[in-house]
């Protein structure tokens, strides 16, 4: 894959892990999150049960705001989602998983999410890097954290991944929301220019940051310059890759229900805030071209609704919005249009 191909370390193994595999419950990023914790401590292995905590506790904490599994999806009484809403209010209340809730947690674990985080979409195949091994007996379970988790847990892009891997939980458990979930799986989403969030296009609901949700797909990197962003530290603009000087230079207004919406997640792109001031009303250079275009085609390998508001742009503007590389076309033609 391109997106591997590019930066080809665990960073974007994990990435592939995180973002761009299917879900059709919220399982794999309760467990990322377990696991950047344990392993930004340093620690080499971490009991099962020590994991398990901070993991059940993500489930029931977000389980107050959102389903966690796709309506399509069958949940008998035994599955863990019904037994962490039966528990939920109680462990919240205790501040750590019930009795009841543990065990469960225990159970499921090993034989669903942690069997299924390395996958990615395509059956069988698993992502480059692996994070952790699961060993010990059934009586004690024990969870090895590989070096390469240890590192990215640690690196400059740590804080980058944890927003990545929050804004990812909630866009997915959004769309398991009935209503709101089906116009997120048909319409794709909306962007909010005054508060830079993605929202639904029925309410305007707040879903995630642009920035959380998209920084990922360019590998954490400024649009601009190619430099990692930190989140905390350096200060974040999200950048109109084509500003709209550019489309009302030549275009009359009546012209403007022909040209690509400017406002919306193919053409915005998180940045240096001191990147963004320097490039003011210029077109893009052809590097920052390629880097958009190679953004828009990982985003296209995650699933909806990224995917699918990427897809709505370029049917909108004569693509079939399936073939691999049409983003390169579409940029390319945006391009010469004024
Ligand atoms: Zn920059």
């Amino acid at each position: 894959m391109d997106f591997f191909r590019l930066e080809p370390t665990a960073r974007s193994s994990w990435r592939l892990a995180v973002l761009m595999g299917a879900n059709t419950r919220t399982y794999k990023f309760a467990l990322g999150a377990a696991l950047l914790d344990a392993a930004a401590e340093g620690r080499s292995e971490i009991l099962l049960r020590d994991l398990a905590v901070p993991y059940a506790m993500g489930l029931v904490r977000h389980l107050g705001q959102a389903p966690q599994v796709s309506s399509n999806a069958k949940t008998g009484e035994s599955d863990f989602l019904s037994v962490a809403g039966r528990e939920a209010t109680e462990s919240l209340e205790l501040g750590h998983p019930t009795e009841e809730l543990l065990a469960a947690t225990l159970q499921s674990m090993p034989r669903m999410v942690m069997k299924k985080f390395h996958n990615l979409r395509s059956e069988g195949v698993e992502v480059p890097h692996r994070f952790y091994e699961v060993t010990g007996s059934s009586r004690e379970r024990v969870v090895r954290l590989s070096e390469h988790l240890r590192d990215i847990a640690r690196s400059e892009q740590s804080a980058s991944l944890r927003g990545e891997l929050s804004a990812r939980w909630s866009i997915v458990e959004t769309s398991f929301a009935a209503g709101i979930g089906r116009s997120l799986v048909l319409e794709g989403v909306a962007v909010d220019m005054a508060t830079l969030r993605i929202t639904d296009r029925q309410r305007r609901r707040s879903v995630a940051g642009v920035t959380d949700a998209v920084i990922g797909f360019q590998h954490g990197l400024c649009l601009i310059c190619g430099v990692p962003i930190t989140p905390g530290v350096d200060d974040i603009a999200v950048d109109h890759v084509f500003p709209y000087s550019f489309m009302s230079r030549l275009l009359g207004p009546g012209d403007r229900g022909t040209t690509p919406d400017l406002d919306a997640v193919w053409n915005l792109a998180p940045t240096h805030a001191p990147c963004n001031r320097q490039k003011s009303d210029r077109p893009p250079t052809p590097a920052e071209m390629t880097r958009l275009a190679r953004r828009n085609e990982a985003i296209m390998q995650s699933p909806h609704p990224l995917r699918r508001t990427l897809e709505l742009t370029l049917r909108h503007n004569g693509h079939t919005g399936t073939r691999p590389g049409e983003w390169f076309t579409f940029i390319q033609r945006v391009h010469g249009l004024p």
